[in-house]
């Protein structure tokens, strides 16, 4: 195993354990500011080396992106230009037909095989699990990271609870310590931003100054995406 990641010592335990990256798919369409906070909360409070952001190509469970996936990618880089622990990773938007979360997983543990992987998930999308293709592999492949959003309430289908039992942990010790098929909970600031309200507020012809980074909002505006109408200095 490659020695990457010095463990968190406790007593005279002492070692290295494996490389844990996080994984936060999405459409990002466009990525705002509640996407950013929740990864930087993540890598601040949690225990992850890196996170990885995957814009996906085709989602599978909802309409095709409004933009371009390439101008999809270059918010994403713009928004996190300046975090080395957040990462673009572009290899859905390089497979064909819809961007299938398992077959990504694949890749990664082809390309890594050493390396620990947790989902970081909205309880929304969790909530939905079950619906995924081929959505019980998913657990050899990595650990699940619950990012509680408010409406977190709401039950849970039950097969989803009853493939939840014996999966929760309250350790991050045991994501790197496990290879996968770990559910873990973790608390994010709550910022009621979602893509959907920007891009109805864009369409309506308002502005997105300070919900997304600056960097992409001057994109949005200067390219006139999701049918915004603001002039340069708006
Ligand atoms: P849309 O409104 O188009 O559905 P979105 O804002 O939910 O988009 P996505 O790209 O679909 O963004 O979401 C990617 C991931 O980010 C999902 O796991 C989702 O749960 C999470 N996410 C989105 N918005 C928030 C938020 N405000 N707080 C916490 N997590 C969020």
């Amino acid at each position: 195993m490659r020695p990457v990641s010095r463990a968190r010592q406790s007593g005279s335990e002492i070692g290295f354990m494996a490389q844990l990256i996080g994984l936060f798919g999405g459409t990002f369409d466009p990525v705002h500011n509640a996407h950013l906070r929740v990864a930087l909360d993540v890598l601040e409070t949690g225990d992850v080396d890196e996170i990885r952001l995957l814009p996906c190509r085709l989602p599978p469970h909802r309409d095709a992106p409004s933009v371009a996936a390439e101008q999809r990618l270059h918010m994403l880089r713009l928004a996190v230009s300046g975090e080395p622990r957040l990462v673009v990773d572009d290899r859905e938007l390089g497979r064909d037909g819809p961007s299938y979360t398992v077959d990504t997983l694949a890749s990664f543990r082809q390309q890594m095989p050493d390396t620990r992987f947790c989902l970081l998930l909205g309880m929304d999308n969790f909530r939905d699990l079950n619906r995924w293709h081929r959505w019980r592999e998913l657990s050899h492949y990595c650990h699940f990271l619950i990012m509680d959003r408010p409406e977190q309430g709401l039950p849970l289908p039950d097969e989803l609870e009853r493939w939840l039992v014996g999966r929760e942990t309250g350790q991050w010790r045991s994501l790197r310590k496990n290879s996968a098929g770990r559910v873990f909970h973790h608390p994010v600031t709550q910022l009621d931003i979602s893509a959907t309200d920007i891009r109805h507020r864009l369409a309506a012809g308002r502005s997105a100054r300070y919900l997304v980074p600056d960097a992409v909002w001057d994109y949005i505006r200067d390219n006139g995406l999701y049918g915004c109408t603001i002039d340069a200095g708006g």
